[in-house]
């Protein structure tokens, strides 16, 4: 096992300055494996906000930031996702002691992700263009694309680094300067990013970084004045507050909230292919996805087989360590998800769902210490039960039998949520049909919870609004400025 530490300490990143939170408050950011104190953080409150955002505007203003060509800033962009990949062996142990995520997931796939992201964005800096319509003869009329301004990303602790890529990266291609507010269980990655954009060039004020309270900080760059637009990923409930607040101000918002998402499994679909994508749907990250596939819709001919199968997998998953390995799983990231999870499990067994794996708290692993909760899978699920309805955000899943497309259609619809769904056959035909008529953001055919910097995420319904990824998340960094010449008569 590499036991690698990750860095003791962490302070804000102001005006290119690493600099103690004006208080001298620090908080404690925990090892959800062993329930160790891994690094303590300088905890930003109002005033740094202040600062941040002064800093921020004067990088707009007058820094070399706004002079910069576009390619240039884009060489800057690509720059950062080179660092992350020379850095992989050390922010891969930081954002696995942060979070409790395997190494392979956080090293192989999520890191690589965000520096592909950078680089994706890298190359969209240059491309930012303006229409002239010909609509007249006696003027001559044309668009911009300017930076919407000062960006707070707020972002959660389920993949710190890799969902601070998807709006940092496209804010900055675009030309704006940001704050960044990591989640208070997941403050070090951050950190790292912060560091990576100086060394590649950023210029001071343009990416900052503020650990601290969402309540405290993360609401003081909700409602500065000086802040343009929040990009926001986490609940829904604290989606809806900033939605509220942003709007005394009228600041440009995004927000990618949470989803309970149907995978949809038909009897004519390749079922071992579905029953890993089904698996991996739900347990990779140990189920701390928004898009998690939590509800999966089992056609009635093949559902006791599908779930037998499941059980199976679920039951055979190594807890442990995640540093180590040998460990398919880690804990979940921290005391108080691991006590919300185990309340839904405890509402299914109460509600009368059949428990065909896990459903319990693993005090086997690490002799005990540590947020260890096994795979579960429950069966006789039933759409009133609160393990089908509400986003549990843990190893859990609800499998529901169904009839044909129409009675899967219509209940996989039945959710405030609208973030992603699955559809799993060998009829193409079908997987249209069922593809166009699920209400979400993102449909998977055949596979499931996969990413591509030049697709757009996000969300219908109480999933948000406002898309990550893709040219669409560009645009959401961008005003568009009309200029009219009037060319006389
Ligand atoms: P939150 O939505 O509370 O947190 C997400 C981010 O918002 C964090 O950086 C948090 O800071 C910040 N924040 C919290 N309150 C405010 C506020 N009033 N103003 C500004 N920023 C704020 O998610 P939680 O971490 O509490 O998780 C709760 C549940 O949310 C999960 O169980 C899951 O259901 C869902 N969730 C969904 C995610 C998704 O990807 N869609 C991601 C994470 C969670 P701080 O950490 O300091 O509170």
């Amino acid at each position: 096992m590499d036991t690698t530490p990750a860095p003791a300490s962490g302070r804000l990143l102001i005006d290119g300055q690493w600099v103690d939170a004006r208080s001298g408050k620090t908080f404690a950011t925990v090892n959800p494996a062993d329930e160790t104190v891994i690094g303590n953080v300088a905890e930003a409150a109002v005033e740094d906000a202040d600062a941040a955002v002064v800093a921020a505007r004067k990088a707009l203003a007058s820094g070399p930031w706004p002079k910069m060509p576009a390619a240039e800033r884009g060489k800057v962009l690509w720059r950062m996702g080179e660092l992350i990949l020379e850095r992989l062996p050390q922010l891969s142990m930081i954002e696995t002691q942060d979070t409790g995520k395997t190494l392979f997931d956080s090293g192989k796939i999520e890191l690589p992700m965000a520096a592909q992201i950078f680089q994706f964005y890298a190359g969209t800096a240059s491309k930012i263009a303006g229409k002239t319509p010909a609509a007249r003869s006696d003027a001559f009329l044309y668009t911009t694309r300017e930076p919407v301004g000062v960006v707070a990303a707020i972002v959660p602790w389920n993949f710190p680094f890799l969902l601070a890529s998807w709006k940092v990266a496209p804010a900055l291609a675009a030309g704006c300067s940001v704050i960044l507010k990591p989640a208070s269980q997941t403050p070090l990655s951050a950190i790292e990013m912060g560091r990576i954009g100086l060394d590649a060039g950023l210029p001071p004020g343009v990416l900052q970084v503020l650990p601290g309270a969402g309540s405290g900080v993360g609401m003081a760059l909700v409602r500065h004045p000086g802040v343009d637009k929040v990009a926001f990923t986490g609940s829904t409930h604290v989606g809806k507050t900033i939605v509220r607040e942003a709007s005394a101000t009228l600041k440009r918002v995004t927000v990618e909230l949470g989803g309970k998402s149907p995978n949809v499994v038909f009897a004519d679909a390749d079922l071992e292919a579905a029953i890993r994508g089904a698996f991996s749907g739900i347990f990779y990250n140990k189920g701390e996805v928004c898009a998690a596939g939590s509800r999966l819709f089992v056609e009635k001919s093949i559902h006791d087989r599908i779930v037998g199968q499941l059980a199976e997998r679920a039951d055979a998953v190594v807890l442990g360590d995640p540093r180590d390995k040998a460990t398919r799983m880690g804990p979940v990231v921290s005391a108080g998800q691991m006590d919300a999870v185990l309340g839904y499990i405890a509402s299914g067994k109460t509600e009368g769902a059949t428990v065909a794996a896990g459903g319990r708290r693993a005090t086997e692993v690490n002799g005990g210490r540590g947020y260890f909760v096994r795979p579960t899978v429950f069966a006789g699920v039933t759409p009133q039960m609160k393990i089908a309805r509400e986003e549990i955000f843990g190893p859990v899943l609800a499998v529901l039998p169904f009839d044909d497309v129409d009675d899967v259609v219509s209940r996989a619809n039945e959710t405030i949520y609208g973030l992603a769904a699955g559809v799993w056959t060998r009829d193409v035909a079908k997987a249209h049909r069922v593809a166009r008529a699920i209400r979400a953001g993102t449909v998977w055919v055949n596979t499931y919870n996969l990413y591509d910097p030049a697709l757009p995420f996000g969300g219908f319904k109480e999933s948000g609004y406002g898309r990550d990824l893709g040219e669409e998340a560009l645009d959401g960094y961008l005003e568009t400025k009309s200029v009219w010449i009037d060319l006389g008569r």
